[in-house]
Formats: C-alpha cells, sequence, structure tokens
C-alpha cells in the first residue's frame, strides 16, 4: 500500500511564485506541498542567477536571487510547507472524491482539493551526455543528482564535468568514495575559484584522479557499469573502474509532463481567467512565469500577485462552507495568530 499525503494546495514549482503562495495560503489557514525538479527552493532566481542584484522587487531597492529566496522562505516558514524536492510532477489525476493526486518521479503520491501550477518556464532537468549505450544503464548506474551521499560509500566513482556541481560533489564525495575520478573535456574549468583549488588540491593527494579527456565508452552489464573508456586530451585511451557515473553537464529547462495534462496551453504557457487564475480544468490554477492572460508581465513582482489572488480562489473552491479570513496583516488578529506574532 502506497503512502498518500493530503495537504490543501500542492504547488508545482518552488520558485519565488510558488514559495511566496505558501505564505499567501498560510495566511488563510491553508497547508502546501511544493514540488520541485531542483534539490533546493528558488527556481530561475537561485538557478541562473542567485549573486545578481533583482533591482524591482517593491521596497527592496537592490536584493540577490539567493537573499530574495532566502527571504521568502523564512516569511513562508511560519505556515510549515513541505518540500519534495529533486523530483517532477509526473502525473495529475482527478480522484473520486473530486480531489487531485500528483505523483511524482521519485513515486511520492500528494492529494488536495487545489494544485496550483507555478512552474516557470518549466523545470530544469540534467542535460545528458551523448554516450553510447547510455540508456543502458541509466537505471542502475548513472545518477543525475546526488539524493543521499551514503549510497556512494566504497564506490567506485566517475563525476563528469566542469562547473560547480561537479566540482562541488567530487569534493564532497571523494572521503565516503573508494574512488573519485573527475573527466573534465577541457583543462579550464567553469567552478568558483575556491572549488577548483580544492579539487586541484585533492588530485594531488591521491583523493581524486583527474583525468582531461572525454567518456568514448561504457562497458558493464546487466545495466550495472564495470567500467569507462576515457580518451584524453592528448589522445591516450583508458579504461576507469566505474561502479556509478555522475554526469553533472549543466541543466536545460522543458516544459515536462504538464504540456500532457489537459490545460489549456498557449505555445509554453498556461492560459488563464486573469481574475482568478482558473484554469480550464477545476481545482488547477496556474500562476508566476508559466501563466499567461491579456496583458500578462513577466515579472516577480506580478507573480506574488497572482499567488495571492489564486489562493483565495482556490479556498473559496476547495472549502466553501469555511469563512474566509479578510482584513490586514497590520490588524487581522487571526491573521497574526497564524503568523505566530501575537
Ligand atoms: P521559476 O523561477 O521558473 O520556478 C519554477 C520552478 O518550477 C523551477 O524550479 C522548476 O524546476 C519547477 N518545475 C517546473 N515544472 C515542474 C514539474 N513538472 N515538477 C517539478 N518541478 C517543476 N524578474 C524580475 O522580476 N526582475 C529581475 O530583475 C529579473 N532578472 C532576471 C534575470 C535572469 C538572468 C533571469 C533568467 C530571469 C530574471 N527574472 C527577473 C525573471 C524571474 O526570475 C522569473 O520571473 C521568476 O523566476 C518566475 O518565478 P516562478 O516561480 O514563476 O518560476
Amino acid at each position: 500500500e502506497q503512502q498518500v499525503e493530503t495537504t490543501d494546495i500542492i504547488i508545482i514549482g518552488a520558485g519565488p511564485v510558488g514559495i511566496f503562495a505558501v505564505f499567501e495560503a498560510g495566511l488563510l489557514g491553508l497547508k502546501c506541498h511544493l514540488i520541485d525538479n531542483l534539490d533546493r527552493p528558488g527556481g530561475q532566481c537561485t538557478e541562473l542567477y542567485p549573486e545578481k542584484p533583482i533591482f524591482d522587487i517593491p521596497s527592496r531597492p537592490q536584493v540577490t536571487g539567493q537573499e530574495l529566496v532566502d527571504d521568502l522562505m523564512t516569511q513562508a516558514s511560519p505556515f510549515k510547507p513541505v518540500f519534495h524536492l529533486g523530483q517532477q510532477a509526473e502525473a495529475l489525476a482527478r480522484q473520486g472524491n473530486g480531489h487531485w493526486r500528483v505523483t511524482t518521479t521519485r513515486g511520492e503520491i500528494i492529494e488536495a482539493p487545489a494544485v496550483a501550477v507555478a512552474a516557470g518556464a518549466g523545470s530544469f532537468v540534467p542535460k545528458k551526455p551523448p554516450y553510447p549505450r547510455l540508456g543502458e544503464f541509466e537505471e542502475h548506474s548513472v545518477d543525475y543528482a546526488v539524493h543521499r551521499m551514503e549510497k556512494y560509500r566504497d564506490k567506485k566513482l566517475v563525476i563528469v564535468g566542469g562547473g560547480d556541481s561537479a566540482l562541488d560533489w567530487a569534493i564532497n564525495l571523494a572521503p565516503i568514495a573508494g574512488s573519485v575520478t573527475l573527466v573534465h573535456r577541457r583543462e579550464e574549468f567553469r567552478g568558483a575559484p575556491d572549488s577548483v583549488q580544492q579539487v586541484l588540491d585533492l588530485a594531488d593527494h591521491d583523493g581524486l584522479e583527474v583525468i582531461y579527456g572525454n567518456i568514448t565508452e561504457l562497458q558493464g552489464d546487466g545495466g550495472q557499469l564495470s567500467s569507462v573508456q576515457v580518451t584524453t586530451l592528448d589522445g591516450v585511451v583508458r579504461d576507469v573502474a566505474c561502479d556509478y557515473l555522475l554526469p553533472f553537464m549543466g541543466l536545460k529547462i522543458s516544459l515536462g509532463p504538464i504540456a500532457k495534462w489537459g490545460l489549456n496551453l498557449d505555445r509554453k504557457h498556461v492560459e488563464v481567467n486573469h481574475e482568478t487564475f482558473d484554469t480550464d480544468v477545476e481545482g488547477i490554477y496556474a500562476i508566476g512565469d508559466v501563466c499567461h492572460y491579456p496583458g500578462k508581465l513577466k515579472l516577480i513582482l506580478t507573480g506574488f500577485y497572482e499567488a495571492a489572488v489564486m489562493v483565495r480562489t482556490a479556498f473559496k473552491y476547495a472549502f466553501p462552507d469555511r469563512k474566509m479570513a479578510r482584513g490586514y496583516t497590520t490588524t487581522n488578529s487571526e491573521i497574526q495568530e497564524r503568523l505566530g506574532v501575537t
């Protein structure tokens, strides 16, 4: 029997708009679960420009992508959102009681009367390397993200890439793994200079091997890798023992499963009623970059407004008999109690 979690609103996408929706829902006494394919909240802000200043958030003359997300998380924290990270919302199905069931790519199941699609431009998914036979090994021997470091204890790892993810995981897994080989196609790394230095230091002291070159073959049986063949930049062909291959070659954005949910799509956007943020499917809403309506401005501040309206629509739909808290955060004592500030 699979475990089913229940909540009031399932939010697909933990970008700035999805996180702020948790806050707005919380003011009305509603709980949220969020699903994101990335392994941390923040969407485009933390994935694409964590250190860049944003200048058009009201009352924040200057705030970086990471600072904005950290503060949104703090603001949402009284409402204890539950995050399902590192997994894609894959299937959406209506249940007999009218609630929606969302199933993720890691097999987690969540049910709620309302679903808010806050999916931005789609999910960030890993770019796959073009190796022959890759598909044969993907299930057992290839990981595009690290969910549990223990899995790699005493194993022979081959990490591919030259950016921050590849460098960080090479550094963090080196003390645990049996061996770590970092394969990068050039002699220059793209990651933070500090991390590059740490990797080069580890390489000097035997904990880790760095090979500049390309993987040209995967070897193994029954879905389990035994070694990878690397052709170095000097043209030398080497076999490197390998239990797990971890390619970190960057991310691309793709709308993914949402496109198959029967929502009214206009190219890559979900059409909504801009007075309610309803889609044309009952109980499903869309906010933030993913939604479209006449006059839509694709900005973070617009998404915040959309979240505030959407939770009110969802509340009336899901709980028609409940009285909705009205008024200001400054003066409404019920809202202040929920915020824990009284
Ligand atoms: P996103 O931030 O895109 O988050 C959506 C999340 O949904 C992602 O994390 C994705 O992984 C997840 N997701 C999607 N589908 C699924 C699925 N099926 N399952 C699980 N997870 C899924 N805006 C401004 O207002 N001011 C600026 O100065 C500004 N500067 C920018 C600079 C750059 C370089 C870029 C790229 C954008 C900038 N933007 C700016 C735009 C702003 O970042 C976006 O408007 C904002 O991130 C939209 O937020 P969102 O929550 O709607 O979506």
